[in-house]
């Protein structure tokens, strides 16, 4: 009996490369007619039982604001991951591409997707641990899908799973995540904050120019990201809630969604 999860190597045809990222080379292919994006595995990377495993509750997440897993293809070599196709590629790339073009139903729409598809995974219990607009993907009719839930745990690159290193994503990071390491759905509402401050400045980096050292030592002192000038008030104030230093003090991803699908229109 085979494995539901389990990609047939001969279902699968592979394409050309569209990126690459922590794990390895991401192609376009085809499986049973559809259009997927492929991701390769690096051996090294990843330890495969604990990643088979996980897989399978990575399968069973199943949300249309989540970038859905199709299935992994463990006898090929690489190991690899067939995942829903997204056309427009990541966000935060998007996001520089349609610099000054961007309206603000359309910047108030990617954080509801975005909210939408965190909510899901708070409800499932699933922590992100990687939330950042580079970690979101935009399909071919706009739509925003979170991407790469739970994979930061897989990375065995000590550059970047610790917290003093180059890699880790410190300017996404909630303090006690810093500090201690304590992920948890609000550490994940934090990033969120962060994405948002991303889609309101299209695109741009936050903290430019500082060291993570830097910005550790910034939110200790109880500074924050300033508001974007295309940010509302009271998206600015939303921001502000997710970066509220004790993890209870923040909202929950479904107190978000309804807090953003209610805040007044500014055309
Ligand atoms: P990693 O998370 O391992 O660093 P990414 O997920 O960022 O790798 O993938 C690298 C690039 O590949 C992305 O920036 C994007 O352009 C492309 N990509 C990844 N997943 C998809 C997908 N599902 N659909 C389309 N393009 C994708």
């Amino acid at each position: 009996l085979k494995d539901q999860w389990e990609v047939e190597p001969e279902e699968l045809t592979l394409g050309q490369e569209i990126g690459s990222g922590q794990f390895g080379l991401v192609l376009e292919g085809t499986w049973r007619e559809t259009k997927v994006a492929v991701k390769m595995i690096r051996e090294q990377y990843m330890s495969d039982e604990e990643f088979k495993e996980e897989a399978r509750v990575m399968m069973k997440l199943s949300h249309c604001k989540l970038v859905q897993l199709y299935g992994v293809c463990t006898q090929h070599s690489p190991m690899c991951l067939v995942f829903e196709f997204m056309e427009k590629g990541c966000l935060s790339d998007y996001l520089r591409a349609m610099k000054g073009q961007l309206s603000q139903d359309v910047m108030l729409g990617m954080c509801l997707d975005v909210s939408e598809g965190m909510a899901y995974l708070e409800n499932s219990n699933f922590i992100h641990r990687d939330l950042a607009a580079r970690n979101c993907l935009v399909s071919h009719n706009n739509e925003v899908k979170v991407s790469d839930f739970g994979m930061a745990r897989f990375v065995f690159d000590d550059q970047y799973t610790s917290s003093q290193c180059s890699k880790f994503p410190v300017k996404w990071s909630a303090p006690e995540v810093i500090r201690y390491s304590k992920f948890s759905s609000k550490s994940d509402v934090w990033s969120f904050g962060v994405l948002m401050w991303e889609v309101y400045s299209e695109g741009r980096l936050p903290y430019e120019n500082r060291s993570n050292a830097e910005v550790a030592e910034s939110l200790n002192a109880g500074l924050r990201l300033l508001k974007p000038r295309l940010s509302p008030d009271g998206v600015h104030q939303l921001m502000e809630w997710c970066w509220k230093e004790k993890p209870e003090d923040r909202p929950s991803f479904a107190l978000l969604i309804h807090e953003l699908a209610s805040l007044p229109n500014v055309n």
